[in-house]
């Protein structure tokens, strides 16, 4: 596993970069995790707490820049307290360990309500008939919007299941996602070929998987991602960071890939 940051992540060199190094030990100061605080988030995230030492240490500096750059609004009488957010946190960096928290740079606010949000829909059926309907939801990410979790489903997806469901880093992978322009199941990558590469791999892993789906296979990655490619994405990150062995044997070419994205092999942990 390499530990150099890809280029294209790289801050500006010269001052820029030493102004940057200064804020950033102001915020470390200021965002310090007290031991207790990541004992308690390490117990509570098992797929958190297998990370090594040295990885733990970089989460735990990213968790601070985090909760510094980064505001938690709780509404519906919720109150977000210092172990919720840092919860929040620990899962949110997880995926960007080796990237950094700039893709992450284009919203501040995070939404948090006590339970999944209903939210009215609309679609328009092959016949053009309009149906109406309501969907929970238990996360969203929008476009440089805020991004909102139900606290209740962040409470579930610390558990391990048998399916894989973590609200926390579904919502940030479509962060990511979108970092490159629309979600569209393609992350930034540095160039053309990366790129070509990706959708290439993503495609057939996407297309075996809806066919799996379909079959009546039971998936590890949530039967949900069939639904659009960039669902199918955000769901799988979550089984290559929380049950990385069984994805690895559902879809071997998308964990490599992965894994060369993330700069990081969670089976082997
Ligand atoms: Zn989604």
């Amino acid at each position: 596993m390499s530990d150099a940051s890809p280029a294209w992540w790289r801050a500006p060199a010269g001052l820029l970069a030493r102004l940057g190094t200064w804020r950033e030990r102001r915020a470390l100061e200021r965002r310090a995790i007290p031991d207790d605080l990541w004992r308690l988030t390490l117990a509570r995230l098992p797929f958190v707490a297998r990370l090594d030492e040295s990885d733990q240490a970089e989460l735990r500096r990213l968790c601070s820049l985090f909760l510094d750059r980064k505001e938690f609004h709780g509404v519906g009488g919720l109150e977000v307290t210092d172990d919720m957010a840092l919860v929040i946190a620990a899962q949110a960096c997880l995926p960007v360990l080796r990237l950094g928290l700039d893709v992450y740079a284009g919203f501040v606010t995070i939404v948090v309500h006590p339970e999944g949000v209903v939210a009215p829909r609309t679609e328009v059926d092959e016949d053009g008939v309009v149906h109406e309907y309501e969907e929970e939801l238990s996360g969203e990410a929008m476009s440089n919007g805020p991004l909102m979790l139900a606290w209740s489903d962040v409470q579930d997806g610390t558990e391990l299941i048998d399916t894989v469901f973590n609200v926390v880093i579904h919502e940030f992978v479509h962060v990511i996602d979108a970092a490159a322009g629309a979600i569209d199941g393609v992350p930034p990558l540095p160039d053309r070929a990366a790129r070509d590469h990706w959708i290439e791999v993503m495609d057939a892993a996407y297309a075996q998987f809806c066919q799996d789906v379909d079959d009546g296979y039971e998936t590890v990655v949530d039967p949900y991602g069939a639904e659009a490619v960039e669902e199918y994405f955000a769901v799988a990150v979550e089984a290559f960071f929380i049950e990385p062995e069984p994805f690895r044997h559902e879809s071997r070419a998308l964990y490599e890939l992965f894994v060369g994205y993330f700069q990081q092999d969670p089976a082997a942990r």
